[in-house]
């Protein structure tokens, strides 16, 4: 019988792939011991993974590229449905649609598209990143200001819903579901299976790479945040100014510009005139090599990712908006914070916003952020087990000591810790969201512990109860 069966690659306790298939891209948490995790091949193998999750009353977490920051795909006991076998990159150039299986990994999406005809989608920048959680949480790169978050590409997708039906979504079919999906979180509605994107082409890009020492952190920040005006600054160019520890002695500039450098510098004119200036690299390179640059692929030093510190892969990161040009007393917050770290990576980044981001209505997808100034990134990682509190503490201060100057929180970056996250999250369009959560998920079958199940009052269909808990996320 159907319910019965579960397909794909399922992996046991006693598999000789479990171990590696329960550690999250996160190594904060220790493995998790899922009852079962299916590696689906196909829709069908989805299907009959929720139906016999739903039958049996069990729990299940849904993965894609299993990089979520409170290792949210994963959970012990239950079971994990893991699409990212399902990871096809089809492109049609007469219509320049690209279908993308929901397990697809950003790099070898980027990889693909620019292969088949020199086009993209404006995803984030780790290569190994899932599009689907990128996706319905919103999704920022590289190239946003230009193109928008990721799901402001998407055309239409296919999900299996909590009845185990597979539906389609788009402006024309099921379109509270498609207005859910591009901002909504993963985890609520269903499992997609694919995305359908409408692509944007693309060449030759520009990277740059500006740095001031450290005590320069008052001129280089209000400078910053005056140039990279959400509405006056020109679209082509995506910024990130990183702010490390105090001890590394350094701040920076880094981004790309869909551009060549003559049409770049004047545009960073007024980043040059900040006083203090110890280095400037201005770079061409094709649209696919800086994908691999700010991926951390090629051969570079560090300093030119985009996301953080590479190579470490146990943190605590957290996010909130800013829609205003910081006062004096915060950038005095964030020069205490980053003078009193828990160890030398340490961080707060700031993404620019603003561009075809903020063009789209904030209630025309369930991504409400559109207005903001910039996105900030609260970092720390570290290495050592015992080092582990004091990182947390040491961003979770930082974050609420910020609160006064920011509001919001970006839910791809999810952290526990964030009380408000309902409003924080969604903020306005949370309502709709919960409506869109009782229509197509009425027993309350997707659950985790940031998840709209939370929120809406259907009992839930498992045997025991979520926990929610600070570190432990089931
Ligand atoms: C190193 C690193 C770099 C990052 N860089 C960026 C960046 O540049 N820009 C940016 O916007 N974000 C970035 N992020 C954040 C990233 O967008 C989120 O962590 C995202 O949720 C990861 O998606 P995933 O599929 O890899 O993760 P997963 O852990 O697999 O999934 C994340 C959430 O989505 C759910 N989900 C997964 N697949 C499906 C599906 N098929 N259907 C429904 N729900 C599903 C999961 O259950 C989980 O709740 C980064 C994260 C990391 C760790």
């Amino acid at each position: 019988m159907l319910q019965d069966t579960l397909t794909g690659i399922v992996v046991a306790p006693w598999s000789p792939l479990y171990n590696e298939s329960r550690v999250d891209y996160n190594t904060r948490f220790p493995p998790f011991t899922p009852a079962y995790i299916v590696y689906c091949q196909k829709s069908m193998d989805v299907i009959r993974a929720i139906r016999w999750a739903i039958s049996h009353r069990v729990r299940f977490r849904i993965r894609s590229g299993g990089h979520s920051y409170e290792a949210y795909s994963l959970l012990n006991g239950g079971i994990v449905i893991d699409v990212s076998a399902i990871n096809h990159v089809d492109y049609a150039p007469d219509t320049g649609i690209a279908k993308i299986g929901a397990g697809a990994k950003l790099i070898d999406i980027y990889q693909s598209l620019w292969d088949l005809g020199r086009v993209t989608i404006p995803g984030g920048s780790c290569a190994t990143v899932g599009i689907a959680g990128l996706t319905l949480g919103g999704g920022f790169g590289l190239v946003s200001r230009k193109f928008g978050l990721t799901c402001d590409s998407v055309v239409g997708l296919s999900m299996v819903d909590a009845r185990g039906q597979l539906v389609e979504a788009s402006s024309s079919q099921n379109p509270d579901l498609f207005w859910a999906s591009r901002g909504g979180g993963g985890n609520n509605f269903g499992v997609v299976t694919e995305f359908r994107f409408k692509t944007h082409p693309v060449s030759d890009v520009t990277i740059f790479f500006l740095q001031w020492t450290w005590d320069r952190l008052w001129d280089v920040v209000p400078g910053f945040q005056q140039w990279a005006d959400p509405f006056t600054l020109d679209d082509r160019i995506v910024a990130i100014l990183t702010l490390p520890a105090a001890v590394t002695g350094h701040v920076s500039i880094t981004g790309e510009f869909l551009g060549d450098p003559q049409a770049l510098l004047p545009l960073l004119a007024p980043l040059f005139k900040i006083a203090g200036m110890t280095e400037k690299v201005i770079r061409p390179m094709s649209y696919i090599d800086a994908v691999k640059h700010f991926a951390g692929i090629a051969t570079e030093p560090h300093r030119w990712i985009a996301h953080g510190v590479p190579h470490h892969d146990t943190f605590k990161n957290t996010s909130a908006y800013t829609f205003e040009i910081f006062p004096d007393p915060a950038i005095r917050v964030i020069e205490n914070a980053l003078t009193h770290v828990p160890g030398p990576s340490a961080l707060v980044q700031l993404d620019t916003y603003g561009g075809a981001i903020a063009r789209v209505p904030e209630d025309a997808t369930a991504f409400p952020h559109r207005k903001a100034r910039s996105c900030l990134q609260f970092q720390t990682y570290w290495t050592k087990p015992e080092d582990t509190d004091a990182h947390i503490r040491w961003v979770e201060k930082f974050r609420r000591s910020m609160l006064p100057y920011t509001s919001g929180a970006y839910v791809n970056y999810c952290d526990s810790r964030i009380e408000r996250w309902p409003r924080d999250y969604y903020d306005g369009n949370l309502k709709r969201l919960l409506a869109v959560k009782r229509r197509w998920d009425p027993k309350n079958a997707f659950q985790f512990p940031q998840g709209l199940s939370q929120l809406v009052r259907a009992p839930g269909f498992c045997r025991s109860k979520i926990n929610p808990g600070y570190d432990s996320n089931s």
